[in-house]
């Protein structure tokens, strides 16, 4: 099933994003949650692709595996870090090969110790040029999606220009936009509004990562630069020591940010959910208790 053809046709579109396990406790880890989410029947789950490649055999082997074991539509993260045309090509052929339909076209982050992207050798400088590429060799058989900034990417925070990158992924050919987290919904209104403005008209899926442990998402934030607001990073603060406490907090705010999300229009909700399933449970309980999901 190809993502984009759900929207519009479900009322919204609830998706769960997972990393593939590095040990054998994160692998029961993952195999509980999938479990324990399965039954709130997400539109999709999506697989991330580890930093500079890492994980590309196990992103796809548990991508494939969550679409035949699980019968859940899936999308494999991919990214241009460290791997030319004809290696991105043997991944997107594996892909393809195992059934996958959709694929997150990413440039990547720059590799430990550089602090700026450089395409290798006959490799690719941005993700919209990964998008070309896709499309070039698969035309529509791939359903593409591509990364949004709300607050503008690390690399580039004058807004404008953020924008038209964006434009360039659109032009490219990706189907949908999956957001960077964000904790203030205006900075996703806002960003919406802008895309539209400049034209862009394919659906924009908040990306919600429910906090579950403040140093995590400290560390987190400061990678990716997304910002905590101020008021709500005191209040985390103040509970810093207490477990509990911050999951509670954690969940309220995701919660709120949902409601608020899909009052005000947005098409679904995409959850980050570190391989972790309380929180998203808690939350899609209470979307649901709402009407809203
Ligand atoms: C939903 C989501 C999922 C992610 N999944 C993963 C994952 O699985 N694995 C992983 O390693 N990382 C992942 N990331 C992180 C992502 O790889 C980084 O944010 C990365 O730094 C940028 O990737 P991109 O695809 O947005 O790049 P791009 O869209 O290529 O943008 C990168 C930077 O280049 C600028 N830019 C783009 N085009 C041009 C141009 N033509 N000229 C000049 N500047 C340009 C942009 O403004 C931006 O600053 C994810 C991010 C999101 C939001």
């Amino acid at each position: 099933m190809k993502i984009k053809n759900l929207f519009g046709q479900q009322r919204r579109i609830f998706s769960f994003e997972f990393f593939p396990p590095k040990s054998e406790a994160g692998g029961a880890t993952l195999e509980k949650t999938l479990h324990d989410l399965a039954d709130l029947s997400p539109a999709f789950v999506s697989v991330t692709y580890g930093a500079g490649g890492s994980t590309r055999d196990r992103t796809i082997e548990l991508v494939s595996r969550i679409q035949k074991v699980h019968q859940i539509t899936a999308m494999a993260h991919l990214t241009c870090v460290g791997s030319n045309r004809t290696e991105i090509a043997a991944v997107l052929d594996r892909l393809v090969g195992e059934g996958i339909e959709n694929v997150i076209a990413l440039r990547g982050d720059p590799p430990a110790g550089q602090t700026h992207f450089e395409a290798v050798a006959d490799g690719f400088a941005y993700a919209s040029e990964l998008t070309t590429f896709i499309r070039e060799r698969h035309g529509h058989d791939l359903c593409l999606a591509g990364a949004g900034y709300p607050e503008g990417h690390l690399e580039c925070r004058d807004l404008t220009a953020d924008m038209a990158n964006l434009g360039r992924k659109v032009a490219a050919g990706i189907d949908f936009i999956v957001t960077q987290l964000f904790f203030d919904n205006q900075v996703y209104f806002d960003f919406v509004k802008r895309a539209r403005a400049a034209g862009i008209t394919i659906p924009i899926v908040p990306g919600i990562m429910p906090i579950t442990n403040l140093a995590q998402i400290e560390r987190m934030t400061k990678m990716c630069g997304a910002s905590i607001p101020t008021s709500f990073h005191a209040e985390l603060d103040r509970q810093r020591a207490d477990a509990t406490a911050v999951l509670a907090l954690g969940v309220a705010q995701a919660t709120a940010q949902c409601v608020d999300l899909l009052r005000g229009g947005a098409p679904g909700v995409h959850f980050y959910t570190l391989n972790q399933s309380p929180a998203t449970r808690m939350i899609l309980a209470a979307l649901k208790a709402t009407h809203l999901a």
